[in-house]
């Protein structure tokens, strides 16, 4: 344990997003091209980096150069891989990855089930592409460069605007402004002022890894079974779990309206989906709370996530 807390040395891997963002002008927050700089010119921009280091050591890897709209299973195994990797070297005390906002929470629930890490992943981000007039993706790295090294900190961790978020609870809540991540009613695990950090009273017990994660790591993506979200509303329409079930679908996540309560419509359609095999989990489409007892005939899914990472979570269910 020691030597974890004295470890000199953080990982920073790159992925892409915003953070690494481009646009023509520095007016510019919206029509910009993500993924564009390397984790390298990241850094490079981050002002006073080597006094915030306090002698640590960077070791800088590009995993993936993507628009985190895009995110797929295939980078997903070779970031958790690279993980792996860098979390088992003695010398390494944490890794800290940028990556786009619009999928942060599904790649952070995604890490935290397949490696559960002892020591600190971080996960970052931007809101404004590098060339903002005033980018938000530099302060948000030291954030996170500084989170990364702090004695307490473990797990996967999202690091946004100041706060820290775990791994269950994230997810973006808004479209463009800065502070664009909560953690709903739990709030967020701690913050980042002046360079330290300030954890909240509560800290999770780490959760523990997915029975299937080795099995996520080694094997093909193109094997991991096929689990679908689709949502509950006015007007739902039978025929989307038809065709999901006849294009041959393993899984779908039905994020339900309230405390999980379903269209007729789509109800019946979902209970001979199951009857075929499907396994059908029933979650809140509601942006905070989770169901409470068990309102409708589908069996819910683990207290706590969103839709899509409840999605994930049966992907791994199923994976044989
Ligand atoms: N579309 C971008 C991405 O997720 C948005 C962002 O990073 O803020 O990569």
């Amino acid at each position: 344990m020691a030597s974890e807390i004295n470890s000199k040395n953080v990982v920073v891997l790159g992925t892409g997003g915003t953070i690494a963002g481009t646009a023509a002008t520095a007016a510019d927050h919206t029509g910009y091209t993500a993924a564009q700089l390397g984790v390298q010119q990241l850094l490079g921009a981050v002002p006073g980096l080597q006094d915030a280091l306090q002698g640590h050591t960077l070791v800088c890897e590009q995993v993936a150069q993507l628009d985190s709209k895009d995110m797929d299973h295939a980078t997903w195994q070779a970031l958790a891989v690279r993980c792996a990797h860098w979390l088992a070297q003695p010398d390494v005390r944490g890794i800290v990855i940028t990556h786009g906002t619009d999928t942060l929470e599904e790649t952070t629930w995604f890490l935290q089930t397949v490696l559960a890490p002892a020591k600190p992943v971080v996960l970052t981000c931007a809101m404004r592409p590098a060339t903002a007039l005033v980018p938000d993706g530099p302060q948000n790295l030291l954030d996170a460069l500084t989170v990364v090294r702090d004695p307490l900190a473990r797990g996967v961790l999202a690091v946004c605007a100041g706060s820290i978020h775990g791994a269950r609870e994230v997810r973006k809540v808004h479209p463009y402004r800065l502070d664009a991540f909560s953690s709903g009613e739990a709030g967020p695990l701690g913050w980042v002022e002046q360079g330290q950090v300030r954890w909240a009273g509560r800290r999770a017990p780490g959760e523990s890894a997915h029975p299937n994660a080795t099995r996520a790591l080694a094997g093909a993506v193109a094997n991991w079974p096929w689990v679908a979200v689709l949502h509950s509303h006015a007007g739902a329409d039978a025929r989307q779990v038809q065709s999901l079930v006849s294009a041959g679908v393993k899984g779908i996540v039905l994020a339900g309206t309230g405390n999980g309560t379903v269209h007729k419509a789509l109800l019946a359609a979902l209970l001979e989906a199951q009857a075929k095999g499907v396994t059908v989990r029933l979650i809140t489409r509601c942006a905070q709370g989770q169901i409470v007892g068990q309102p409708a005939a589908l069996q819910a899914a683990p207290a706590g996530l969103n839709p899509y990472k409840a999605r994930i979570s049966l992907m791994l269910d199923l994976l044989d």
